[in-house]
């Protein structure tokens, strides 16, 4: 256990005068519940803090950062809690750092292509912003409805975009960051190269909330894209649409903005919770591709492609979505099923296994052997234009929690391992957090998670930040 001390009355006034009565919670469990847990669904991954605060600035965040260190008190910083890895979880108690306050667009910089803005701040709102200035940012996790995008920084995210746009950390260019010791840093800027030193910027990037708070961010942008088509391929299994995901780029030769897989149970389970019928009788499995591009007969040459393609590799039908109506329309099972899981059953565990593109047809096979061997469902859906997809071990209803809570630990390490093997890692974009601190070891060397640990040690030398993440034990 870490040698920290506990939130006391007197250090709640501290806190209480740093960022005003009405912006702490303190000896008030009710009103803490909904900052005890992230979208993770299992239960033992939730903590309360011992109290919430809600600063409105950096340099409140770094009076509450130094008076955290002279009293050993933990600090979690939590964007909106739509995080699926525990990781804004304050697992040690202390001091819970909501940014919900930070919520403004500081600057849209058109000359520069940048915007500027704190850390609180919807991510769909930056692009609702941005729209009128025919400009936009890239990122699209699947939550981009609710996320902040201070936790889209702190964990990397990916998401629906990435296979064409990339992730998260590719659109920082700039970062002001109060360190754990509670200094105030200016890492990056406006510029898009930059080579002055070591790369702090991009450490920060996917820190998980460890090395220290961003309290404004800079982005690039890019040019809005006039033209989207979104394809709604249903093919009989699973198979067959998998080994069309990297044929599409290579054989159709184009580079899609979003390639989302669903197998036929996330279909059916998508389908069910927004009320709809899927798109055919007979899916097995589903793929949803999108373009996007600079004119409307670029991306319809590029459909008409990937339609031929994926007629000749299986599909049993094409929908074309080519509004905004029908594009949101074809989206929304994708963008609910995590959602709709949830609701079948709590006793799940939302992985975000990846692989190299070429590795996904070997992975499948695996997932079915996994899931006759532990007696388990693994639905699997997500990004499988990045090798990033969603296995989603979930309890059958006869199972017993508690065979279910140690069927799932061996069944996660296997997974790991196999996942490992195939050349792939385990956590493509939501992270390490304290739900797979455990399993690090299967990810990286020794060495490598040595040297993890002494960055953290430098940066926050009495392990005040988020402790209990990244790494299982706290003995930095
Ligand atoms: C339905 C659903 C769909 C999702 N789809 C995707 C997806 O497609 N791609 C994807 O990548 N993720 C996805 N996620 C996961 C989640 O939305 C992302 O990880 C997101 O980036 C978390 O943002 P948040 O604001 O909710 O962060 P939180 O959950 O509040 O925190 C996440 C981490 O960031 C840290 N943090 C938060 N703010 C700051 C800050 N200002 N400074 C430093 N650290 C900070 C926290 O300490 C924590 O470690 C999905 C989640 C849900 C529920």
């Amino acid at each position: 256990m870490q040698p920290y001390s506990p939130l006391t009355p007197d250090l709640a006034d501290e806190l209480r005068a740093i960022v005003g009565a009405d912006h702490l919670i303190y000896d008030a469990p009710d009103r803490m519940q909904d900052y005890a847990h992230d979208e993770v669904a299992d239960p033992r991954y939730a903590h309360m803090p011992e109290a919430v605060v809600k600063p409105e600035s950096a340099d409140q965040i770094a009076a509450i950062m130094r008076l955290a260190n002279r009293e050993r008190v933990p600090v979690t910083p939590r964007g909106a809690g739509s995080g699926l890895s525990g990781g804004a979880v304050p697992v040690y108690g202390g001091i819970l750092l909501s940014l919900e306050r930070m919520n403004r667009i500081l600057e849209i910089d058109r000359q520069n292509l940048v915007v500027v803005v704190e850390p609180g701040v919807v991510t769909n709102d930056i692009n609702a912003a941005l729209q009128e200035f025919g400009l936009f940012y890239a990122g699209y996790p699947m939550s981009v409805e609710t996320c902040f995008i201070g936790g889209n920084v702190a964990e990397n995210a990916g998401g629906g975009r990435a296979i064409k746009y990339g992730v998260t950390g590719q659109y920082v260019l700039g970062l002001e960051v109060v360190l754990p010791t509670g200094e105030i840093v200016q890492l990056g800027g406006k510029r898009v190269k930059d080579v002055t030193g070591y790369d702090l910027l991009h450490l920060m990037v996917g820190s998980e909330g460890t090395l220290g708070i961003f309290t404004r961010i800079t982005l690039r942008l890019r040019p809005l894209p006039i033209a989207r088509i979104v394809l709604l391929i249903p093919f009989a299994d699973v198979p067959s649409a998998i080994a069309a995901v990297p044929q599409v780029i290579t054989q159709a030769r184009v580079i899609p903005s979003s390639v989302e897989f669903m197998d036929r149970l996330s279909v059916q389970t998508a389908y069910d919770h927004i009320g709809e019928r899927p798109p055919h009788p007979n899916i097995g499995a589903l793929l949803l591709i999108e373009l996007d591009g600079s004119s409307r007969e670029q991306v319809e040459a590029e459909a008409e492609a990937i339609v031929d393609f994926v007629l000749e590799a299986g599909a049993l039908d094409v929908y074309v979505g080519n509004t905004p109506t029908t594009e949101r329309r074809m989206w929304r099972p994708r963008q609910i099923l995590a959602e709709a899981f949830k609701v079948i059953s709590p006793a799940q565990s939302l992985e975000d296994i990846v692989v190299p593109l070429a590795q996904i047809p070997d992975l499948m096979p695996e997932l079915e052997r996994l899931s006759h061997k532990y007696d388990v469902s693994i639905p699997c859906y997500g990004h499988a234009g990045d090798g990033n997809l969603h296995a989603t071990p979930v309890k059958k209803p006869e199972m017993s929690l508690q065979t279910w809570e140690e069927t799932l630990a061996a069944l996660l390490e296997e997974l790991y391992q196999v996942v490992s093997d195939l050349g792939g890692t385990i956590s493509g974009e939501h992270g390490i957090g304290s739900k797979r601190a455990h399993y690090l070891a299967l990810a990286l060397d020794p060495t490598v998670i040595a040297l993890q640990r002494r960055i953290k040690q430098t940066f926050d030398p009495l392990n005040i930040l988020n402790p209990g993440k990244i790494f299982a034990s706290d003995a930095l």
